[in-house]
Parts: C-alpha cells; structure tokens; sequence
C-alpha cells in the first residue's frame, strides 16, 4: 500500500505568509489533501535535518537563510518574503522528499504531494526555492551507498537549473529537463540532457519527444533510482508555463513515465513541482490525475522491487 507524505499537513503551511498568488488557494489545497487522503494515507515527514542540506547547499548560505540574514535582492529572487514560516516550510517539503525517497527505495514507489524546489543552488535562492530538496535527497542516498547512479527526469515546464549547476560534475547523477525554451529561468544552465520546446506545443509533439527522446536516454542509463518532477506547470491555461498540454497528453505523459519505472522495476520518486494554473479545479484534477497514473502502473507491477 503506498503512503504519500506532504508538506502541506505541516504547520507552517498555514502560518506562513501566502507566498503568492499563483500558489495553490487554500480551499483547493484542502480538496487536493481531500482527493490524495481517498487513495492512500497522508503523513506528515520529519524535517530535514540542516546537516543533510549541508551535503549540497553551501554551509554560510544555509546559516543565512537560518538566521533571516538575506537581502532584498534575494528575497526578489526567491519569489517572496524571507519569514521563519519559509524556512520551516523549505525543511519540511525536503522532509517529505527525503521520506518519499526512502519508500521508493524499499517498496518502488515514493510519494510527495510538494517538492520539486529545483531552481534553489548551492549558494543562491531564485523561483520559489531556496533548498532543493531533490538534490538533497539524491546526494543522501549517494553517499550512503544505497545507489550507484541517479536520474532526475525533470517535466516541469521550467528548466531545473539549479540541479543541472549543483550536478554539473557528478557523472553519478544524470539530469534531465524537458521545459518551454522562452520561459524562466532566462539564462539556463546545461543539464545533461535538455530539451527545449517551443511555446504553445502540444500533446502530440510533447509525448513524441517523450517516447523517443527521453525514455531512451533513461532507458541507456539505467538509474538505480529516479526522481520524477511531475510538474503540471505544462498546461494549457498556465499562469507560468508557456506549453499547452491538455490534460488526457499530462496523464499520457506520466502513465508513460510511471509505466516505464515499473516495467523496469526502477524504483521512483514522485515530487508534485510546479502548477500555477489560472482555474484552481483544473490544477486539482491534473494533480489527481497524476496520482492515479502513478497508483496504477505500480500497482501494475507490485513486486516492482
Ligand atoms: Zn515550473
């Protein structure tokens, strides 16, 4: 029985600052929490340990970021505000991350209905994150010897460019990211593998790159384990995407992802990254769907591991 972990039952959720207006509404969250809670337990994870965050992010920016010590300039990159809310909001999101990855390691599959902070560097904030918590996560288990290689398929409509510059010389970690070509971040770092759409393509063009560009640079690395930012920032009516997936080509996307990992039997991670779209509903049932799509190709394959 999988179990998914979610920042979004922490606390700080609700004390923090609504960061801004193209996060998720509060009543929607509830309904997503409501939707999740019917196919699987929810949990709340313990916090990231700062000492794990230490592996990737540099020890004096981190202590900044402790202590509110940041600049005007920073909080505009970050997106909003610095506020102890953020801080314990950025532990906790990283804290279900590193839960999830634990899960995917013993059952197949991990859930976290946040996660995805892919913009943060090692030294520097921009896009809503200042920890990247996927980053963090891979380095663990690295360094534990749980894997050997790493592939973070990063599906968010922006590119993960502060994974690419954090990875840039860890042949251990392979990273790649499908994103809209014209869109945020500006000036784009060099994943392992990028590929760059341009604006307004659609299901059939998207899920053709799919298939025969990304799927197989996965399938000729063969990770011991993959991170999945599924982000639904792809679709049509995005307040911050520029593609224009509908939802039938997001759900054919991640059943293809999904699929893929456990006909392999490569265990997953599944972080929720970026959705900003301008109906709320939609942005819920995308976020459902995903959900669905993950539930059924494991549960395809339950001795995936
Ligand atoms: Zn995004």
């Amino acid at each position: 029985m999988p179990r998914a972990f979610t920042p979004f039952l922490h606390a700080a959720y609700t004390d923090a600052p609504p960061p801004r207006r193209q996060f998720l509404p509060r009543e929607y969250l509830l309904t997503l929490l409501a939707g999740a809670a019917e196919r699987f337990p929810l949990l709340a994870a313990p916090d990231l340990p700062w000492a794990l965050a230490e592996r990737v992010h540099d020890p004096a920016y981190l202590a900044r970021w402790q202590r509110g010590e940041v600049t005007r300039q920073e909080e505009r990159a970050l997106g909003f505000a610095w506020h102890p809310a953020v801080v314990q909001r950025g532990l906790a999101s990283c804290g279900a991350t590193l839960s999830a990855t634990w899960d995917a390691l013993s059952t197949g599959l991990g859930l976290n209905l946040g996660g995805g902070t892919h913009h943060a560097y090692a030294n520097h904030a921009e896009g809503f994150s200042f920890l990247n918590d996927v980053a963090i996560a891979a380095q663990h288990v690295l360094d534990a010897g749980l894997v050997r290689k790493v592939l973070i398929l990063d599906l968010d409509v922006h590119q993960g460019n502060g994974t690419a510059s954090i990875f840039a010389d860890e042949a251990r970690v392979f990273t790649l990211s499908v994103h809209a070509e014209h869109n945020y971040p500006f000036r784009k770092e060099t994943s392992t593998l990028d590929v760059a759409l341009p604006d307004g393509t659609e299901d059939a063009e998207y899920l053709a790159v799919l298939s025969e560009t990304v799927l197989p640079a996965v399938q000729e690395f063969r990770p011991d384990l993959l991170f999945y930012l599924a982000g639904a920032d792809v679709l049509a009516g995005d307040q911050l995407g520029r593609l224009a997936l509908s939802l039938e080509g997001l759900r054919a996307r991640d059943e293809r992802v999904y699929n893929w990992a456990a006909r392999t039997h490569t265990p997953l991670v599944s972080l929720m990254a970026g959705g900003y779209h301008r109906d709320p509903a939609t942005l819920v049932q995308a976020r459902l769907a995903t959900l669905d799509a993950a539930l059924g190709a494991f549960a395809a394959a339950p001795d995936a591991v």
